[in-house]
């Protein structure tokens, strides 16, 4: 349901959610930019949002970005210097399309939470980090999960459209694992599963680059400012890297593989799901010629 709010509205209670809120500010979430208001119009600033959390790059659970997908006012809690914060993200329509409205509360007192007490403080901080790391995060692999990708996947592709760098994902899915789990049993099969995610996560540079759980046996790889013929390379250095240490183990007969789809977009318009799509297909792809390779 689209519960956005008119620029002009906001106009009208601004000055009011100053007197309720530490931080009443505009942020563009797609570019990360934090946006000036000024009389019905707004303009980009050189801020960056993420900098107030004292963060060097991107918040994982950006409610921001939550917001402005689902066209609706999301909380979240964030801790920083000893202090709990409350965010509201609103989405506001613009002339210049949606942006988002953040408002900071600092809810460390009536929160009742005696920082005083540093054992507390560490719980409460491990709590709300733990919240937020269940909302974007796959609970077997540890990876993130699908609404990760969804709230993310954009982000990069704005961000390589204005950087004018290439962004290469990289779809992948084990081969026959259904036989896997077959012959394994599932206990055995999720372990698979997580055994993949791993070898995934470790062969990407984890400052850039993300990967995902995208479902069930199937994983999604960010790869930022890398072209075509580098994602190949790296799907290829992966592919191998599991055919060799995932193989056979007591069990059974079975070599684990997987297959893998590229699609690089680089100073073209490509939505996430334009982007998801053409993986897949290649995936597909792959399947098709007989699992375990690459297609780009
Ligand atoms: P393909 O080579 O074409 O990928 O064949 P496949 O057998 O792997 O087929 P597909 O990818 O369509 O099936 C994935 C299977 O993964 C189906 C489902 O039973 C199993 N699966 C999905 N999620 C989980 C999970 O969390 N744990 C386990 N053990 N199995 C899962
Ligand atoms: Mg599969």
């Amino acid at each position: 349901m689209d519960k956005t709010i008119a620029l002009e509205e906001l106009q009208l209670h601004l000055d009011f959610f100053k007197k309720m809120y530490q931080v009443v500010r505009i942020v563009d979430p797609t570019t990360k930019k934090v946006l000036n208001y000024n009389d019905k119009s707004i303009e980009y600033t050189d801020g960056i949002c993420y900098s107030y959390w004292e963060n060097d790059s991107m918040c994982e659970n950006c409610v921001s970005m939550r917001a402005f997908f689902s066209k609706d006012t999301v909380y979240k809690l964030e801790y920083l210097s000893d202090k709990v914060y409350m965010i509201t993200a609103i989405p506001i329509r613009s002339t210049d399309g949606l942006v988002i409205l953040e408002l900071l509360k600092d809810v460390t007192h009536t929160m009742l939470i005696d920082t005083e007490d540093n054992e507390k403080a560490h719980n409460i901080k491990s709590y709300i980090s733990n919240m937020n790391d269940m909302v974007v995060k796959d609970p077997l692999t540890g990876l993130y999960n699908r609404r990760f990708i969804d709230e993310r996947l954009p982000v990069d592709i704005i961000q390589s459209l204005l950087n004018e760098k290439p962004l290469s994902i990289i779809m992948t899915d084990i081969d026959q694992f259904k036989a896997i789990n077959d012959e394994l049993g599932h206990i055995e099969g999720d372990s698979k599963i997580k055994q993949y995610g791993e070898i995934l996560k470790s062969s990407i540079r984890l400052e850039n680059d993300w990967v995902a759980r995208y479902g069930g046996d199937e994983f999604l790889i960010c790869l930022n400012n890398t072209d075509n013929d580098t994602a190949y390379s790296i799907a290829e250095r992966i592919r191998k890297k599991i055919e060799r240490d995932m193989s056979l183990n007591k069990h059974g007969n079975i070599n684990i593989t997987g297959s893998f789809g590229i699609c690089t977009m680089y100073k073209e318009e490509m939505t996430a799901e334009d982007m998801m799509k053409t993986a897949d297909n290649n995936l597909f792809i792959a399947k098709e010629k007989g699992k375990n390779i690459v297609i780009r």
